[in-house]
């Protein structure tokens, strides 16, 4: 039997069925398990649900003939470390955890047992390892008398700066190996896109790791992207009314605010629906959350706070009410839904508007450098792109995002594009000289600070007040595009924005009001020296 090839393979066996009563290994995780279980580095990558924790909780608790010892996990956050400790402890495993929000008195108790070796697990956060010296030096005691299992880094993508979801106590993780470069370590992550991973490994000084991959496609979800400029409400309410009645979901919402109202707005349409979101206490969270769990609430309006760590298999739909900040968290956040493999579905509302003003949070945001700005402008014009594409396989965008090649056959009309591709028939049509009109009318105009509604305006030649008063009917590229559709035009320009051909950027005034204003872009200098060509796919039979 080649499962049984190896001293432990035993009591691997015996550990699964046991302790964590489970019947057998998903994909991967044996394989993970054997790896580290033989001292190697180790990097795993699966989607959210595929499993992870079990390839580190599972050789926390085999030993193959050695010492004891402790396994110590990095994880960002606490909801998360509380979450999967209590877990640990139902199954009768020993596991504790430290966090900045432990008091005093639980956390020596803490380090007592991490000293004396009882524990199988211990859980911490990035921030402890810098901030704790005790912590530190304990650790150094444990590998001292060879007690120190193995290191496990959680959510490794917060190691890499080109990740979604940066951390800078993360980068510190790398001395891990530098200090004790005999003790495995273990990484894992559901980001796979490939830049990300090998940053990371290179953070971690495990270059050489034996790596553990999967296709991140998720069969069961069906993806769409709808227009939000209908009563996107009431849709919400036919979903979870009609299609899934008693069954949960997530409405994803962009700030604490915003999941407060939209759940008020859905409860007045009769719908049994609360909110989540960091600003709430954490004893308010968890029952939200139990709420949810049990089915009190059909839906919770939540930030992306929501979701990591929650174990709810049968999760029926999400949906983005607004614009996602970047494709992995998107991605992360859809495959929380149908985790027990049935059917279920991932809508996002798209609304150019939301992209405006994620922009102009981003430009406004006195918190983050210059580099990590455009680090989320890029993000933003990504899920720009992979919304204003209205023909290509959702799950061919997405994959390709992660580096992974994905044929939209296999698709089976499991999202909205594919659905469309069926029954429509496209056409590419050569935008570049439209594209080179749109850059003259702005680089002629975006002097005076003018908003992309009145440059497009202009482009199509309408006579307002205001176009006349600021004499911008006398510009080069006024009334260029007075043969093209004004959908068509929307969808050009989106596009141009997203392919940094045009720029939308937030300028604040003394009264503290900003505007987003459009400007050229760093490509646009490409077209008007006539060496880039631009085309873009249309539903056949429009105009443009
Ligand atoms: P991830 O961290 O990758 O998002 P989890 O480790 O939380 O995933 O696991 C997701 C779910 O899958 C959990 O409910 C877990 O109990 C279950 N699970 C993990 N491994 C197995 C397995 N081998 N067989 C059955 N269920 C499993
Ligand atoms: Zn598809």
């Amino acid at each position: 039997n080649a499962e049984m090839r190896y001293e432990w393979s035993r009591e691997v066996c015996g550990v699964l069925r046991n302790v964590f009563k489970l019947p057998g290994f998903r994909h991967n995780q044996l394989e993970a398990i054997n790896a580290t279980l033989s001292g190697k580095d180790v990097f795993v990558l699966m989607p959210t649900g595929g499993g992870k924790s079990l390839c580190y909780q599972l050789p926390a608790l085999v030993y193959g003939g050695k010492t004891k010892g402790t396994t110590i996990v990095i994880s960002p956050l606490i909801s998360l470390m509380q979450d999967q400790v209590e877990h640990l402890l139902e199954k009768g495993i020993s596991a504790a955890m430290v966090s900045s929000r432990g008091e005093a008195g639980q956390r020596r108790n803490t380090f007592q047992q991490l000293k004396s070796g009882e524990l199988s697990l211990l859980y911490v956060s990035p921030e402890m390892l810098t901030t704790n010296s005790q912590l530190r030096n304990v650790i150094s005691s444990l590998y001292q008398r060879d007690c120190l299992a193995r290191i496990v880094i959680d959510e490794a993508h917060c190691v890499s700066s080109w990740g979604h979801d940066f951390r800078p106590d993360y980068k510190q993780l790398g001395q891990f190996k530098k200090d004790y470069p005999n003790v495995p370590l273990m990484a894992l992550t559901a980001t796979a896109n490939e830049r990300v991973r090998l940053d990371v490994a290179f953070n971690l000084n495990i270059t050489g790791c034996a790596l553990f991959t999967q296709s991140f496609n998720r069969p069961n979800l069906y993806y769409e992207v709808r227009d939000k400029q209908r009563d996107v409400l009431e849709e919400i309410k036919e979903l979870m009314q009609v299609k899934y009645p008693g069954k949960s979901g997530i409405v994803y919402c962009h700030s604490k605010n915003s999941c407060e109202e939209t759940a008020t707005k859905l409860n007045r349409l009769g719908l049994k629906v609360t909110y989540y979101h960091a600003g709430m206490d954490p004893e308010e969270r968890v029952q939200v959350q139990i709420g949810w769990q049990e089915g009190r609430y059909q839906a919770i309006c939540a930030t992306v706070a929501f979701g990591m760590g929650i174990d709810k298999a049968d999760v029926r739909f999400v949906v983005h009410y607004t614009l996602p900040r970047n494709l992995e968290g998107y991605y992360q956040e859809t495959g929380r839904a149908g985790r027990d493999g049935l059917p279920s579905e991932c809508i996002l509302y798209y609304a150019y508007r939301d992209a405006t003003s994620i922009m102009t949070m981003i430009d406004r945001d006195k918190d983050i450098d210059y580099d990590t700005k455009e680090k989320q402008r890029t993000f933003l014009k990504q899920v720009l792109q992979y919304c204003e594409n209205q023909t290509d396989c959702r799950r061919h965008q997405v994959l390709q995002y992660f580096n992974e090649k994905f044929d939209s056959k296999d698709c089976r009309n499991q999202c909205d594009n594919c659905r469309i591709a069926a029954v429509c028939e496209f056409e590419t049509r050569d935008i570049t000289e439209i594209t080179k009109d749109i850059i003259r009318t702005i680089l002629a105009i975006q002097d005076d600070n003018v908003t992309m509604l009145h440059c497009m305006d202009v482009f199509r030649g309408a006579r307002t007040a205001k176009i006349q008063g600021a004499g911008h009917n006398n510009a080069p590229g006024y009334a260029a595009g007075k043969d093209v559709e004004r959908t068509d035009m929307e969808r050009i320009f989106h596009h141009l924005v997203a392919q940094s051909i045009l720029k939308e950027s937030a300028i604040v005034n003394r009264s503290g009001y900003a505007a987003s204003y459009l400007r050229a872009g760093s490509r646009a200098i490409f077209f008007l020296s006539g060496t880039e060509r631009l085309s873009l796919t249309f539903l056949k039979g429009g105009g443009a």
